[in-house]
């Protein structure tokens, strides 16, 4: 095939990926980008297959047998709360892909005898550097959330200074390889040392704080792959490459300033275990009285209502509530009522994981508002309904200078004419400090698993 012709589909496929991503940023136009993405993923992978050098379609169509089996049962068979994950499971597999191939190139110029030029061993390193951190960082990542290893943060003293020195030694041997590429046994070294570096990064971290992580691996996973799209000079896995790295950064980013911390503060801090001790502990304080309603009460008030805000967070993902939330908002809205929904950019446990599960449910996306555009309609609210959210819905990160959360943007719900929270005690969410929200007295609690309390309330209302 005419090198015209392969360069022309790559260009082709690389501005699919572009505008699949421009419109994966609106909920209504996603399906579209997906399938845009998807589409350009199959042209770049024809025009591969169809270039000349490759030597066994037999290998390579086992290959695709397997990955598209694996791939699809993953899929089909993952639950929405388990989606991080697989996301971290991904980038983990993504990060060794690129490292492999690499590290072939450099086998392969070993065997041939042939001359690595340019920027080609640079690349090689950079690949292989960073794939094997990815690789291993993510499957600790994936242990962590999957509960195969503990969540918390594992930490022991002069732990800054191993990985320092993890680091330096990291870039010795990077070092030697770029002025000898045939030093096999620093190659070795190089990868060794950066899966060793992966895992050592991982594990301070906090179960909790792995879907930053996870983002920040899978911008890794991007520069790996456009390392390897100079290796092998690949303009498409150069711009693919380039747009998982931009795009994965961008979105740790953004995750970060949602919890007002620094990325610094999330890889060095030790969240989780920060925030173990006095005030900050999951144990109740005794912060006033608690006022418990039953759904059957509920509904006379939200009868009542003209206007309602539900605010989901983690606890409908976990119940897996948002079929029942749709119709009790079918419910409330033939009654006349408004409806809206609240959405906090780090609601869940991952980035838009609330606008996911309410659209898996048909609720329509108008009615999902985001943070800054539904906090001032809170006080003219009649009733927001907490469902399942905690830390999102906390007003000490805006009131109380000594939170460990203080300065989190929230959603104000205490400024609406009526609270309710739904959830299934007092227990602390994320960041495993209590609610003064639940104390306050136009706050009313109901107890149960979200769905169930859902049901009841919609059931109730229509009976009213
Ligand atoms: P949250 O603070 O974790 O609180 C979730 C609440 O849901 C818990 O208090 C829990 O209370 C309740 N819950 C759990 N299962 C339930 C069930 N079956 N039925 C009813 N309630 C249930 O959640 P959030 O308000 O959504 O805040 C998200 C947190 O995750 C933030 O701190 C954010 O910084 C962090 N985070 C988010 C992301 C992201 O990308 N979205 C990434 C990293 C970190 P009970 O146990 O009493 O029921």
């Amino acid at each position: 095939m005419s090198p015209v012709v392969i360069q022309s589909a790559y260009l082709v496929a690389a501005i699919l990926f572009i505008l699949g991503l421009r419109n994966l940023s609106s909920a209504k136009t996603a399906v579209t980008g997906n399938r845009q993405a998807a589409v350009g993923m199959l042209v770049a992978i024809v025009a591969t297959l169809v270039d000349a050098s490759v030597l066994s379609y037999g290998v390579i169509l086992a290959g695709i047998v397997v990955g598209a089996l694996a791939g699809s049962v993953l899929a089909l068979r993952i639950e929405m709360t388990a989606m991080p994950q697989m996301v971290a499971l991904l980038n983990g597999f993504g990060g060794a892909a690129s490292a492999l191939v690499a590290s072939a190139e450099i086998f392969g110029a070993g065997h041939t005898g042939a001359t690595l030029e340019g920027v080609v061993p640079f690349a090689i390193v950079i690949s292989v550097l960073i794939g094997s951190i990815t690789l291993t960082g993510s499957l600790v990542a994936f242990a962590k959330l999957q509960e195969l290893i503990g969540g918390a943060a594992i930490k022991y003293s002069g732990q800054q200074f191993v990985n320092g020195i993890l680091g330096l030694g990291m870039l010795s041997l990077a070092a030697l390889v770029l002025m000898n590429t045939g030093n096999v046994n620093a190659f070795y070294g190089l990868v060794a040392i950066s899966l060793v570096l992966g895992v050592a990064l991982v594990i301070p971290i906090g179960g909790a704080d792995m879907p930053v992580v996870i983002s920040l691996l899978n911008s890794f996973s991007g520069i790996a792959a456009c390392a390897t799209g100079f290796v092998l000079d690949n303009s498409t896995l150069v711009v693919s490459g380039s747009l998982v790295g931009a795009s994965g950064l961008i979105l740790t980013q953004i995750m970060c300033v949602a919890m007002n911390r620094s990325i610094g503060n999330v890889i060095f801090g030790a969240f989780g275990a920060a925030v173990q001790t006095g005030a900050a502990s999951g144990e109740v304080q005794d912060q006033g009285n608690v006022i418990s309603y039953t759904a059957e009460d509920a509904a006379v008030i939200f009868s009542n209502a003209q206007s309602v805000i539900v605010v989901p967070g983690y606890g409908m993902a976990v119940a897996q509530a948002q079929h029942a939330v749709r119709d009790l908002t079918d419910t409330l809205t033939e009654q006349g009522i408004d409806v809206k929904f609240a959405i906090h950019p780090v609601a869940g446990r991952m980035p838009g994981h609330m606008n996911v599960l309410l659209a898996e449910a048909d609720v329509p996306y108008d009615k999902l508002i985001e943070m800054d555009e539904i906090n001032p309609l809170f006080p003219e609210t009649d009733v927001a309904l907490v469902l399942g959210a905690n830390d999102v819905v906390n007003p000490s990160a805006r009131d109380d200078k000594g939170s460990p959360i203080y300065g989190m943007p929230i959603l104000n719900v205490d400024s609406a004419k009526h609270v309710f929270v739904i959830k299934r005690s007092m227990n602390p969410g994320f960041a495993g400090i209590q609610n003064p929200l639940f104390f306050k007295d136009n706050t009313m609690m109901i107890f149960g698993d979200a769905k169930k309390v859902v049901m009841s309330l919609a059931e109730a209302v229509r009976k009213y």
